[in-house]
């Protein structure tokens, strides 16, 4: 039964949330006085028992039956046949079958109450004699018929007892047979119904009415035609024909009297009969026939309950069918076997969506009716034995209530709201108090029998018997409640019974880990629950555990020697597994404290720890200090709070309030602490629990205060959005959880002042007076309208609720539509409600009259208004509310929050004459203590935190993952000053000062900027205009976001100029990251020795690291910088110094101010270093320039100075901007990673700085120039001016890397640099980058530290550059120059986004005339979107047929997002397409020098809208004179940023057109395109490899660099899969490169010449193509070329290291090699070693690999110092030769030992490079061999090793290696015809650019590392900064 009514539990929740600004809604709050229905009346006529019955009991205590019989049958008839009537009266008969179990009985002793015995009749059931009875008697306190027989009866006798009695409906109370009613359409119907737990059932019958004796039952009654009967099991219905019926009942199976019922009424049924199977349960409603279509939910959740019932317990439901009957003005419910009896709102719903208790009726009801049916097996089929053991029934009833529903909703978090419903708020509240009980508590009284139905009995109970849930698993407690059910059903049980049930279960499993009935029994027999305490154990790796039992008031505690077993389990920051919520340890009873070991251990002083997993287990937890505090850092991180479980961020809240509020702390910091965290939170049951203790606080300070405002209003923002109310206003359709969450949102958000919120029920209002416009406020939401109402002075609103409100019928309702008006905070509105509670037109009850006064305090204006109200109408308030004067002041006097009111209300009653002197004193006591709480301990305490809290708040960032700064104010001049003193002595602190000119752009009180690691002081600001100090309030640095904010005691508005000042102190860092220190290694005439340098590198936000700045590029301004350093230093900044100070060892070093930048381009460096510069020779108008180096490479650096002059000299030139820093250096930075360009100062590494055309190699001087011209375009673009922001870091880079090329090639044309930025740039970066799914935008979001270091990418560099250059030849050069210098001029010292681009373009072809179509369009389908396009070209003989899509390297990706290659199908998805300019040269007409375009648009896009109609973006090209079969090509000289394939018929074609010496009618970057175009296109599977083959064989002809470039990617794939001895691949290659080699052979004088860039660049691949393939010519040549350098001293040229080996190669070289070998030994140059180290591997003499092997472990008298590295290098050299595998299986034979330890390898990895190596079947053979051999080598590492050789090979035959070496052993090879090659020259010149492609010149390039680097990055971002790293790597192994 539910005595404890279950809507309570749902009250709570209202009560709670509304328990401040309303009146609770639930309709059974207004008729809560009913619900105490548990007064037993007595009848005090009725006569006493008498004394010589063998009975010893005492007056008022419930009487035993004693135990002398024993029922086992009843067959009962009722005649009720008036009780329709209202007739009170019925008539009984029931004869009872019961065993005499005592001898020398004469009486029986039955329960009766209220009964009028009429005949008594006795038979022994055995012989069917008649027994005779000689009296009765009645005792009413023992509520007892005794009845007494002539003779003594034998024991055993079974005899029938006939009893004929009269007796009465009870109507007093809800016990026994009792009459209610119900009212339709005025008539009064009414219902006869029973309620006989726990002793009822004596009212209606007499019985033995106890619940241990168990029997059959079997009723009937006679009754009205017009009414029918229930009762527990299936009826037979037989009308009498006289206007009455005779309905009779089958047998009951054995079962307690009191879980009898039935019910006399009208009420029909409505059931699953038609819908269920056979083997289901009949389930029906009874109810009123016209409230039948509303009870389908109540039917279907009966229906689900007992289904998930049965399937969970394993235990099938006994009964032909259960009902559940709707009882009129019943409150509560009770679970009779077979036929549930509710209050009518758990079956009964409306299905309208505004029904006021939609949600909470669903929700309270599915709940109830889950409890009782739980009750059909524990209490009905097992019953406690008595009432002692009640929490039996009602613990499993209560738990499984949540269990069951949870299973049928399982998103309704049942277990969740068991946490804070019956654990929380019931269990732990009731069970912390004095007055608690134990479980099992003995009750010997009618009155003690009731009050067992408690807290104890229902939450506590199951609480614990949840916890053991846990404890023992789901699978054992599922076992053991099947087995308690099944043993024991259709019995009576005691606890004993569950304990055995669960020792039997546990010992069947072998669950030993403790004895349940010691641990179950601390639970039962003890009152309250633990708090355990943790602490951790410093410096250990161990948690110690302690508990006591935990009072609401500490001190109870003292002398409390309590104790309980129990189960534990913990989460920790190492071990954050909340999910797992089985028991990892168990606290024995009476144990003094328990250690847990902590795994692994604690680390920091973060590391935390958390007990209760999801706090399933029914105690509190207490910890140390350190450990509250480690979890209020993790819960306040918005990036960790939700490591922790919510249930237990529910239990943090509650269990530290708990233990505050019971003075387990003595303050309030730690819940505070806990509490702060919640505006992270949107979760619904933290926000209950928190709710509960800031309802306190409001309680306490009224809501008009504005710090607890403030305080709810921030914590509750987040939580608020969660829930705010859709624009559609389906907020109807919430889910459960979100209609408590939203509720509770918005009563805490609207009372806190939440403007948005406020709008919402602004616009809830509105719907009451307007309905089109507003939002309709479902029933149950009324509170919004109070919270609408409160800042609304619209009558239209307030008038609308109000006639709602007179027009409303239901009492709740109207109820809460009042107190919802007494909100208005309109103080006319509140005088005429309070006025018309006195006016008796006014059509309210009294406690309605009452109600509005006690509502209006949550009104904020309700004073004065009340006392003006209650001096006008003092006497009719009096009347109207039948309230005396001094009652209604108190309620007054309690609505008294704040010290105005206060004055106010005691002068009113001060001079209130009407009122006795003790009358005034107990009112203004109310009122000061009132007032005097919020001045006392914990509420000022509370206060205060809060207030804290709220300057925190004010701290925060408005978005956790922003670190972008507000932008509420900028800087616009700097003075930074900053000490490094001692950092030549390593020193790395810091300390400076910083004086900040502040401009504010809004109204703000606070300021925020960047700061890493710095501790700021002596912080002051000025208003600059009239200097006066402003004060700060405060300020505080946030590490997480690196940011400071300060907050000032006024609010600037915009325009408003402050001076900052502050000292601070910070570290220099140690990598190059912001300001650091670091070393370069000085050789000089006095040996080498470290010194130490300052450097900066503060791109991309690395200022603040050196300063406090507001570091974001946006925030320009002037800085005038000085730094303080040792005398012996000196430093260079931005601009040009200052004359220096000096004081003793001291100099400031003062710098003049800089133009206006971002601050990443500060920068500085101290060292000792020396100048270089053109201080000489400059002319006037050129700046300075100076090259600043350590003194021993003062004399190397000239090349790079004047290059940099130049390259300044071209960028002004060309973009017709003046450079305005007054110098530039160029630095020196020891290490790779400083490298960085900056205003007026780059960072260069050695490698670059120290280049020489005549000694350094080709791939340096590229490198270096392409940096410098980098870092000297920079100054313009990303200097003068910057990329507002990192998502769009292109602006920067890929001008810059666009005006790299630009520069480079103005100052040297003959390099052909575009030509390299196609190749380099484009095909070997960017496109082989875009062209996948895992590349990104050009706009490309970048927030956080990662995603802006990634944006400095091939996308941000080459990309950009390349669509830039794009454009700039498609416009024109001249177009673009002018817009670039109008980009300059316009933008100069700001920072610009792609807007600003677009619109400068824009403008500037406008000026031109240039466009007829939206160039910001076209231009943000580039930027904007992934990839690259193809452009597909099919010619008809007059029209070129253009179509674009998306090109992917891969198929599957392609299939994912667009484009099936056939072309046949496209996804219009997809719907990539760009603008594209074109161009095209035809066989016909082949001018491949006008680069001028038109544009292939998208001009389907948008045309068509469905998918299915979508076309690809096609366009006809119209063209004379060409014919099919003719070549065409498009995109002329690969200027554009994109791919092309043609038909077949044009593809033949061009084979065909290369095929022969005119080849070179095609431009060579062109015949470069269709290689890199034909072999991207047919690993896209456009078409095969053989057509890539095809265009490629043309190579015999070629002699060009760049194509031979492009073609060597492809060829190298060969190389690398079969290695150099394959014949086929090297008489393909010979063949294909022979023409190629001829341009670089030697003449006799075998000397290299001197040559251009892309010769040097040339002949290094045709060397490497030539002599690797076996070309004799090559190998002589180079063979000549190493006699002259090892014999005659003849020098090999940089770069061109490989002839070393090759020219070593082939027999008769022993004089060389040996030369060779002398020289490696004497040079200690560690790159030279290892350029003669890798030389001398590639020897295929067996006899001299061998020497050179053996030099690997030389231990001769001499010692070379070779090192380990240079050891191992020359084993891994030796890998290289031909011959290596044999030769080096005979040294290892010899030297294995020697070999391993030299090069400090062991076998296994001195075989792994072998085998590395290894390409063929006959290597393989030979090395599998050998291994076996090597008793070392383990079985794995063999299976290893060989399955690398096999690797090896089986790449020969897969992939498109495979098809690859299919097709050149295919394909025939043409020897070059020998015709004039200037037949057909084109003049290939550019129509922009100079370009020259120069026939005769010669290149080399290097055939291993294929790409050559690729510097572009203006400041190297880390991507770029590996990538750079590695390709140094590479060349530093190759040289
Ligand atoms: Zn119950």
């Amino acid at each position: 039964m539910v005595k404890w009514k279950e809507n309570k539990v749902l009250l709570l929740i209202l009560v709670i949330i509304s328990a401040v600004y309303c009146a609770p809604f639930d309709e059974d709050v207004h008729d809560n006085q009913l619900n105490d229905v548990e007064v037993f009346v007595i009848d005090n006529n009725q006569h006493v028992l008498k004394n010589d019955a063998n009975l010893d009991a005492v007056e008022g205590e419930v009487w035993f039956l004693p135990k002398t019989s024993k029922p086992e049958y009843y067959r009962i008839h009722l005649d009720v046949r008036n009780i329709h009537t209202g007739n009170l009266n019925f008539n009984g008969e029931v004869t009872i079958h019961t065993e005499i179990l005592q001898s020398n009985q004469n009486f029986i002793v039955l329960h009766s109450k209220f009964q009028q015995i009429n005949e008594l009749h006795a038979r022994n059931l055995d012989t069917n004699d008649e027994i005779t009875i000689i009296d009765h008697q009645f005792s009413p306190a023992y509520e007892t018929v005794v009845i007494y027989f002539a003779n003594q009866i034998e024991i055993g006798t079974k005899i029938a007892l006939t009893l004929n009695y009269s007796s009465q409906l009870v109507t007093s109370a809800v016990i026994g047979f009792y009459q209610t009613y119900y009212d339709v359409d005025g008539v009064r119907k009414y219902v006869g119904a029973t309620q006989f737990e726990e002793m009822g059932a004596r009212y209606a019958f007499p019985c033995y009415d106890e619940p241990e004796y168990k029997a059959v039952f079997e009723l009937s009654f006679i009754h009205d035609e017009s009414v029918n009967v229930f009762s527990n099991t299936k009826e037979t219905i037989q009308s009498n024909g006289d206007g009455t019926t005779t309905t009779a009942f089958k047998p009951t199976p054995l079962m307690s009297s009191y879980l009898n019922a039935f019910i006399v009424s009208e009420f029909k049924t409505l059931s699953n009969e038609e819908l269920k199977n056979e083997n289901e349960t009949l389930v029906r409603i009874i109810a009123r026939e016209d409230w039948l279509d509303r009870a389908q939910y109540g039917l279907i959740s009966s229906i689900y309950a007992l289904k998930a019932l049965e399937e969970y317990v394993g235990f099938k439901y006994e009964l032909e069918k259960m009902d559940s009957a709707m009882i009129p003005r019943k409150l509560n419910a009770m679970e009779n076997w077979g036929i549930l009896f509710y209050v009518n709102t758990a079956l009964i719903y409306e299905n309208d969506i505004n029904t006021k208790s939609r949600y909470t009726q669903v929700f309270s009801g599915t709940r109830l009716i889950a409890h009782e049916v739980t009750h059909q097996f524990f209490g009905n089929a097992v019953t406690c034995k008595w009432w002692k053991y009640i929490w039996l029934n009602e613990g499993f009833a209560q738990l499984f209530q949540y269990t069951i529903t949870d299973i049928v909703h399982p998103d309704w978090r049942m277990q969740d709201y068991f946490n804070i419903f019956a654990m929380q708020d019931r269990a732990f509240n009731h069970d912390a108090t004095e007055n608690t009980r134990a479980m099992t508590t003995d009750a010997t009284t009618s009155e003690e029998v009731g009050l067992l139905f408690d807290i104890v009995a229902y939450d506590k109970a199951a609480s614990v018997i949840r916890m053991f849930q846990y404890a023992v698993g789901e699978d054992i407690f599922r076992q053991t409640i099947k087995y308690y059910i099944t043993t024991h059903n259709h019995g009576s049980v005691v606890s004993q019974d569950l304990i055995d049930a669960f020792t039997t279960i546990m010992q069947q499993n072998n669950f030993t880990d403790f004895n349940f009935e010691r641990a179950f029994r601390t639970w039962e027999l003890q009152k309250g629950f633990p708090l355990v305490h943790v602490s951790y154990i410093n410096n250990t790796s161990t948690l110690r555990v302690t508990h006591q039992r935990f009072y609401d008031n500490a001190s109870l505690g003292v002398n409390d020697e309590s104790s309980w077993y129990i189960p534990l389990n913990f989460a920790t920051s190492s071990n954050p597994d909340f999910e797992d919520t089985s028991i990892s340890d168990y606290f024995m009873d009476y144990a003094e404290s328990l250690n847990i070991a902590i795994l692994p251990p604690a680390q920091n002083e973060d590391f935390w720890f958390i007990f209760n997993k999801q706090q399933r287990g029914y105690y509190r937890v207490n910890y140390d200090e350190v450990n509250w505090k480690a979890i209020s850092k993790v819960l306040y991180n918005p990036e960790t709070f939700n490591q922790i479980h919510v249930m237990n961020r529910v239990q943090l809240i509650d269990d530290s309030f708990a233990l505050a509020d019971a003075g387990f702390f003595d303050d309030y910091e730690i819940p505070f602490s806990i509490l702060r965290y919640l505006h992270l939170e949107d979760d619904y049951f933290p926000w209950y629990v928190a709710n509960k203790y800031i309802n306190k606080l409001y309680d306490v300070f009224g809501l008009k205060n504005d710090d607890l405002n403030t305080f709810v209003q921030k914590l509750s923002s987040k939580f608020y959005k969660k829930f705010v109310v859709p624009g559609d206003s389906v907020m109807a359709y919430d889910s459960m959880i979100e209609r408590y969450g939203r509720l509770l949102a918005y009563n805490l958000a609207c009372t806190a002042g939440n403007e948005d919120c406020l709008l919402d029920v602004h616009l809830m209002l509105a719907y009451h007076s307007e309905p089109e416009y507003g939002i309709i406020v479902p029933r149950g939401y009324e509170n919004f309208i109070c919270l609408g109402l409160r800042e609304d002075k619209q009558e239209r609103y307030f008038y609308g609720i109000w006639n709602r409100m007179k027009n409303e019928t239901d009492s709740g309702i109207r109820a809460d539509l009042i107190a919802a008006l007494a909100c208005t905070g309109h103080e006319p509105f509140l005088m005429e409600l309070l006025e018309s509670s006195v006016n008796s037109q006014f059509d309210y009850t009294i406690e309605e009259r009452q109600l509005i006064l006690k509502s209006i305090f949550k009104s904020r204006i309700a004073f004065p208004a009340v006392i003006e109200f209650i001096k006008k109408f003092k006497s009719q308030i009096m009347s109207a509310y039948e309230q005396d004067f001094v009652t209604i002041l108190t309620t007054i006097a309690n609505g008294v929050k704040e010290i105005n009111e206060q004055i106010e209300f005691n002068n009113f009653v001060l001079l209130s004459e009407d009122l006795k002197d003790e009358e005034v004193l107990i009112l203004q006591r109310i009122t000061a203590g009132n007032i005097n709480r919020q001045k006392s301990w914990p509420y000022n305490r509370q206060m205060e935190l809060l207030q804290q809290i709220n300057i925190d708040y004010e701290f925060d960032l408005n978005d956790y993952y922003q670190i972008i700064l507000p932008g509420s104010s900028r800087p616009t001049s700097y003075k930074v000053n900053i000490d490094i003193n001692y950092f030549n002595l390593g020193h790395r602190n810091i300390t400076g000062n910083v004086e900040m000119e502040i401009d504010f752009t809004q109204y703000t009180n606070k300021i925020y900027f960047h700061s890493f690691n710095q501790t700021i002081s002596q912080l002051h600001a000025f208003d600059k205009v009239d200097g006066r100090e402003i004060q700060i309030i405060d300020f505080r640095y946030f590490p997480q976001y690196e940011t400071v904010m300060i907050l000032f005691n006024r609010t600037f508005m915009p325009g408003n100029q402050i001076n900052l000042e502050f000292f601070y102190e910070g570290w220099m860092q140690t990598d190059p990251i912001g300001l650091y220190s670091t070393r370069y290694v000085l050789n000089d005439e006095n040996g080498p020795r470290n010194r130490y340098i300052v450097a900066a590198k503060f791109e991309p936000f690395r200022t603040r690291y050196a300063f406090p700045c507001y570091d974001e590029p946006r925030y320009k301004a002037d800085f005038t910088f000085s730094i303080v350093h040792h005398t012996a230093y000196v430093a260079r900044s931005n601009m040009m110094e200052k004359p220096p100070v000096r004081a003793g060892l001291f100099m400031l070093s003062a710098f003049e101010t800089t133009q206006i930048m971002s601050p990443y381009h500060v920068t500085v460096i101290v060292s000792d270093y020396q100048n270089r510069n053109n201080s000489e020779y400059k002319t006037e108008n050129e700046i300075i320039q100076r090259v600043l180096v350590p003194s021993d490479n003062y004399e190397n650096v000239d090349h790079v100075l004047n290059y940099s002059i130049d390259a300044l000299k071209a960028l002004i030139d060309f973009t017709g901007f003046y450079y305005e820093t007054g110098k530039l250096d160029s630095v020196m930075i020891p290490s790779e990673e400083g490298t960085s360009g900056n205003v007026g100062l780059n960072f260069y590494p050695p490698s670059i700085l120290y280049i020489n055309p005549e000694t350094s190699s080709h791939h340096d001087l590229l490198k270096a120039y392409l940096l410098i011209s980098n870092f000297v375009s920079l100054q313009f673009f990303g200097g003068a001016v910057t990329v507002d922001w990192w998502d769009q870091i292109w602006i920067n880079e890929g001008f810059a890397h666009l005006f790299q090329h630009i520069v480079l090639d103005k100052v040297h044309p003959e390099m052909r640099i575009h030509d390299f930025m196609t190749i380099l740039s484009m095909h070997d970066v960017a496109f082989q980058k875009d062209n996948r799914n895992t590349t990104h935008e050009m706009w490309y979001q970048a927030d956080t530290t990662e995603e802006i270091a990634a944006t400095f990418d091939h996308v941000s560099i080459q990309k950009a550059a390349l669509i830039l250059r794009m454009l700039m030849y498609h416009i024109g050069e001249d177009v673009f120059r002018a817009t670039m210098k109008d980009y300059l001029f316009k933008f100069n010292h700001q920072s610009v986004d792609t807007f600003d681009v677009r619109e400068i373009f824009a403008d500037n072809l406008k000026v031109a005339g240039k466009y007829d179509y939206n160039f910001e369009y076209s231009f943000s389908l580039h930027e904007e979107q992934l990839g690259f396009p193809l452009v597909s070209v099919t010619f008809n003989g007059s029209h070129f047929e253009l179509q674009q899509w998306r090109f992917y390297s891969n198929q599957e990706e392609a299939l994912i997002d667009c484009y099936v290659p056939d072309g046949e199908q496209y996804n219009p998805s997809c719907n990539h397409t760009w603008y594209i300019p074109f161009n095209f040269a035809t066989e016909e007409n082949p001018d491949f020098d006008d680069l001028s375009s038109e544009i292939f648009f998208d001009n389907e896009k948008g045309t068509t809208s469905q998918e299915d109609d979508y076309e690809i973006p096609a366009q006809d090209v119209p063209v004379d004179g060409h014919e099919i079969g003719k070549w065409h090509i498009f995109n002329k000289q690969s200027i554009g940023y994109y791919r092309v394939n043609y038909d077949d018929i044009n593809w033949n074609a061009l084979i065909n057109a290369l095929s022969s010496p005119k080849y070179k009618i095609i431009h060579p970057m062109n015949r470069v395109q269709l290689i890199d175009d034909s072999f991207a296109l047919a690993e896209a599977k456009y078409f095969d490899y053989e057509r890539a083959f095809n265009i490629m064989k043309y190579l015999v002809y070629e002699n060009d660099y760049f194509p031979w470039y492009t073609a060597n990617r492809q060829l190298k794939i060969l190389y690398d899969a079969f290695g150099e001895k394959n014949d086929e691949l090297n008489t393909f290659i010979r063949t294909l490169s022979k023409k190629f080699y001829q341009k670089y052979q030697l003449s006799s004088s075998a000397t290299i010449p001197k040559e251009i860039l892309p010769d040097r660049f040339g002949r290094e691949l045709a060397i490497n193509l030539a002599c690797t393939s076996g070309n004799e010519q090559c190998l002589t040549d180079t063979a000549i070329l190493v006699h002259n350098f090892a014999i005659n001293g003849q020098s090999i040229p940089a770069g061109l290291e490989n002839i070393l080996c090759f020219g070593l190669r082939g027999s008769g070289k022993s004089e060389e090699f040996n030369k060779i070998l002398e020289i490696l030994r004497v040079k200690t140059d560690l790159n030279v070693r290892m350029k003669f180290i890798n030389a001398l591997g590639c020897t295929d003499d067996s006899e001299l690999l061998m020497s050179f092997l053996e030099e690997s472990i030389f231990t001769g008298n001499v010692d070379y110092n070779y090192t380990t590295a240079q050891r191992r290098a020359m084993f891994t050299s030796s890998l290289q030769s031909k011959i290596a595998l044999s030769t080096i299986i005979e040294f290892l034979n010899e030297n294995e030992a020697a070999a391993r330890a030299f090069y400090s390898y062991n076998l296994n990895s001195i075989m792994t490079f072998v085998a590395n190596s290894l390409k063929t079947e006959k290597e393989q053979e030979e090395f599998t061999n050998y291994i076996e051999t090597l008793a070392d080598l383990s079985t794995t590492q063999k299976r290893n090793l060989n399955a690398i050789v096999s690797e090896n090979l089986n790449k020969q035959i897969a992939g498109k290696v495979k098809r690859f070496m299919e097709i050149i052993k295919e394909i025939e090879l043409e020897e070059p015809k020998e015709e004039e090659e200037t037949t057909t020259t084109v003049q290939l010149t550019t129509t922009s650019t100079p370009r020259q492609t120069t026939a005769q010149s010669t290149t080399i390039s290097d055939s291993t590392t294929v790409s050559t680097t690729t510097l572009g990055a203006s400041s190297i971002g880390i991507k770029s900064l590996t990538l750079i790293l590695c390709i140094f790597i590479v060349i530093l192994l190759k040289n």
